[in-house]
C-alpha cells in the first residue's frame, strides 16, 4: 500500500501514482535541485502532489546543513 493509493487528481480525476521526482527549490537565495523526492503524480495530467512533511523535511535539512549535496552543477542563466 502506497501513500497515494486510491487518491485521485483534484483537477482531472485521474489516478495518482507514486513516483520519484526532481524538485527545484530556492533556499537561502540559492537554487538547489533535490532528486528522488517521493511524490504523487497524476497519471492523466501529470500534476504533482507532495506530502506536506516531505517538502518541509527536505527544506529543513538543507537549510540546517544536515543534508549534504551529492554533487554540484553549473546552471547557465540567460536573459531575454
Ligand atoms: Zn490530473
Amino acid at each position: 500500500m502506497g501513500f497515494w493509493d486510491g487518491e485521485t487528481c483534484e483537477y482531472c480525476g485521474g489516478k495518482i501514482v507514486e513516483k520519484r521526482v526532481t524538485l527545484h527549490r530556492k533556499i537561502k537565495k540559492k537554487y538547489v535541485i533535490v532528486e528522488d523526492v517521493p511524490a504523487g503524480v497524476c497519471s492523466e495530467c501529470g500534476t504533482r502532489y507532495y506530502a506536506a512533511n516531505v517538502l518541509e523535511t527536505v527544506e529543513a535539512n538543507i537549510r540546517g546543513g544536515r543534508a549534504k549535496a551529492r554533487r554540484e552543477i553549473v546552471v547557465p542563466v540567460y536573459s531575454a
